[in-house]
């Protein structure tokens, strides 16, 4: 089995619940979406092909107990499935993240999901599966990722319309950078009360969004 990947980097979690913990990054190569704010388009073509156990090999390495997948789109490759399995059955804590239109049913269940549902400004937001919503468990994550009070007023509507927080252990609103100020948006969600967790990203803030770190 191989799977086509962009990198494998070791590095702190720069995101969601499990932010600032030593993380394996497995990048899968290739994603179906254009999202217009993507940071990693790097990621959308290239790669090389790798067998599974040689990634397996690679992030034992790294002597990790997290280990991120993630893209690109992960889930457009269909062995990416078995690749979430085969971490889950080494032991590591293993985390998804992916864009929210590609259907997460056969995602291993020992697997923390981190789905996106893309806003308005993205540009993406016609792609989102709803579909994966009910598929959603406590450990889980969904992440809006927001360019704008109109995307922001869109995220509020979906977690009161799907009560997300009710479905999963973390709800993460995340300002676009440079195009949504953060004290703009954690304003936003202190003075309508949201059961959100905001966050920016770690990894930008330490090093500027250098690849592979
Ligand atoms: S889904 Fe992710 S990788 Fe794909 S275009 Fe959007 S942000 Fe980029």
């Amino acid at each position: 089995m191989d799977l086509r990947l962009t990198e494998i980097f070791y590095s702190l979690q720069g995101e969601a619940r499990t932010v600032g913990r030593p993380t394996v990054f497995v990048r899968l190569t290739g994603c179906p979406q254009r999202c217009v704010w993507c940071d990693t388009e790097y990621a959308f073509s290239g790669g090389e092909k790798w067998p599974l156990e040689a990634i397996l090999d690679q992030v034992a390495g790294y002597q990790a107990h997290y280990v991120t997948v993630t893209g690109g789109e992960p889930l457009a490759q269909p062995n990416c499935l078995g690749l979430l399995t085969a971490l889950c059955d080494q032991g590591y804590e293993v985390s998804l993240e992916t864009g929210g239109a590609m259907d997460i049913a056969e995602v291993d269940p020992r697997v923390s999901v981190v789905m996106d549902l893309k806003a308005p400004g993205s540009g993406e937001q016609h792609n989102n599966r709803l579909e994966n919503i009910p598929l959603l468990r406590p450990h889980h994550q969904v992440k809006f990722v927001l360019a704008d009070r109109k995307d922001y007023d869109w995220a509020r509507f979906m977690l009161d319309q799907h009560q997300l927080h009710q479905r999963v252990g973390d709800v993460l609103f995340s300002p676009v950078q440079g195009q949504l100020a953060p004290g703009e948006l954690a304003d936003w969600i202190v003075a309508d009360r949201l059961p959100v967790r905001f966050q920016l990203q770690l990894h930008k803030l330490l090093w500027n969004d250098a690849r592979g770190r």
